[in-house]
């Protein structure tokens, strides 16, 4: 499965039915797909080969606006994500916690990525549907995640936009697999190039990213810790009244558990979100030893879970 494979073989329209849309990325459009001889439902993911600007995927809006950067950066994210996917099929798939890429074609439309479907949706509709998460339910959601992040970054992968938006349901019921999607600013060890610099949306991106362009397996954990804040009372640990404001708190960790809600959260659950959203990166617990975590694991009994 590569690039060069597609070239001069099946067109996608030859192999899959084309159907609905199942989202819009900053840079891309998915569409469901189900193939015609084996009637394998997937996802396809198309990233248009020049400029960004598919739309606003929360509201469904395509966008009229046009290539809004630099073509060159497009080209640069479009490459880098065939990329990651690549050393993910060759060094980590199949995997419950990661999206897995079936194959790739490419025409005049863009580079198609034929993914495993997730139909159970966004984990950022599922907070939004549900406001808060039980202890045990937000340990679930960091140790299906954290197990993908393991096997990432045990393949010099960073993930760089771990956010609950690039995160996917299996399927629809409530405890099936989570799955990490999104590859699009991910970067292998060490490697240079123009995606170097970017990050992803700013409620989730580390301090060492903000003041050094650092990027760590550790971020990854960070952008973890934020989430399992967000899991366990609703809103983000860092919500200043500015930008700046907001910078500002995510540089200094500032994060606090003062609001009411916090009352009734274990302190478990508390050092957990203070170890991952250190400043020091160093200091963040790894992926691996947070699978292994008793209240990741859920082995704390509920009695001991009080504050
Ligand atoms: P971008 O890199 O442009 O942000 P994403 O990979 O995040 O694009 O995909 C955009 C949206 O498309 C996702 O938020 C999700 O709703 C949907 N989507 C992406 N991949 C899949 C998949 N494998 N199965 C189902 N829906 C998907
Ligand atoms: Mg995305």
């Amino acid at each position: 499965m590569s690039l060069q494979d597609s070239n001069g073989r099946h067109r996608l329209q030859d192999d899959y039915i084309i159907g609905p849309v199942l989202g819009y990325g900053g840079f891309s459009v998915v569409r469901k797909g189900v193939h015609k001889e084996n009637g394998t439902e997937v996802a396809i993911k198309t990233l248009r080969k020049q400029g960004f600007g598919y739309g606003d995927k929360k509201n469904g809006r395509k966008s009229t606006a046009g290539p809004t950067q630099d073509s060159l950066i497009s080209e640069a994210l479009v490459a880098n994500e065939i990329i990651v996917m690549q050393r993910i099929v060759e060094n980590v798939s199949p995997h419950p916690n990661i999206v897995h890429l079936h194959d790739v074609y490419e025409d005049e439309a863009g580079v198609h990525l034929v993914l495993e479907l997730c139909s159970g949706g966004e984990l950022f509709d599922r907070i939004v549907a549900q406001e808060k998460y039980s202890e045990a339910q937000a340990a679930k959601v960091v140790k299906e995640l954290a197990t993908g992040l393991c096997s990432l970054h045990d393949a010099g992968i960073v993930h760089r936009d771990l956010k609950p938006e690039n995160c996917l349901f299996l399927t629809p019921e409530e405890d099936n697999h989570l799955k990490i999607m999104d590859f699009g600013l991910s970067q292998i060890d060490g490697a240079t190039s123009p995606i170097v610099g970017m990050f992803g949306s700013v409620d989730y991106v580390a301090p060492e990213t903000l003041s050094h362009r650092d990027v760590l397996p550790a971020s990854d954990m960070w952008s973890l810790g934020v989430i399992l804040y967000i899991l366990l009372c609703g809103y983000p640990p860092f919500h200043g009244t500015s930008n700046k404001e907001k910078l500002d708190l995510i540089l200094a960790g500032d994060v606090n558990f003062e609001e009411y809600t916090w009352k009734t959260i274990s302190s478990h659950a508390k050092q957990l979100i203070r170890d991952l959203l250190a400043v020091d990166p160093h200091r963040r617990p790894s992926a691996k030893a947070l699978v292994s975590d008793p209240w990741v694991r859920g082995d704390i009994a509920k009695q001991d879970r009080l504050p």
